[in-house]
């Protein structure tokens, strides 16, 4: 029997990943991806006030700040830098967004050495994800990891109420992934 469809309406809620996102990991920029004066270097204090490197496309901060400004979505962090997400936000000069709750934090090594889609665990990313469409709400969620972490079997049942976007790790989101989902912003508004 077919399972029905979670029905979501409203402004979609989009948890943002950072690490391979909108900090591209790695020492160089992909200048395929978005031109070398597009890329910009900060740094953002993580735990312990260590100093950790980021390295991003103008582009895509820009795509986010306008979505931010226009309503198009409310965006939340996802990201293994939990309450720290924010000083991310204040480096790269981003509106301040809230962090989305997730008590499943610190159940699992943040560090997977094994792809959590071989195994029998529950990636710590996913209720959260899950909550948003139980919520009644859109679901996008951009997230490197999201490749190897989650199976088919996670996303299947949320058809269009939700759109998972994996960026490369070493260049974070592209211009034709910010094309994909601003056309899926579109369609909800
Ligand atoms: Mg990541």
């Amino acid at each position: 029997m077919l399972r029905r469809r979670p029905a979501v309406s409203g402004v979609p809620i989009w948890l943002l990943d950072i690490d391979g996102v909108i900090n591209a990991v790695t020492d160089e920029p992909d200048r395929r991806v978005w031109p070398e004066q597009e890329w910009i270097r900060t740094t953002a204090p993580s735990n312990h006030d260590l100093e950790w490197p980021i390295l991003a496309a103008t582009p895509v901060l820009d795509f986010l700040r306008r979505v931010h400004e226009q309503g198009r979505a409310e965006i939340w962090w996802h990201s293994t830098w939990q309450h720290n997400s924010v000083n991310v936000g204040t480096a790269l000069g981003l509106p301040v967004w809230p962090v989305r709750e997730s008590p499943e934090f610190g159940t699992q090594e943040t560090e997977l050495a094994t792809p959590l889609a071989r195994t029998r665990q529950t990636w710590w990313k996913l209720p959260a994800a899950q909550r948003v469409l139980a919520q009644g709400r859109p679901l996008l969620w951009t997230d490197d990891d999201a490749r190897r972490q989650l199976r088919a079997a996670d996303t299947r049942p949320w058809g269009a109420s939700a759109l998972v976007v994996a960026p490369p790790v070493e260049a974070g989101l592209t211009p034709r992934q910010l094309r994909r989902i601003d056309r899926w912003l579109t369609n909800w508004s």
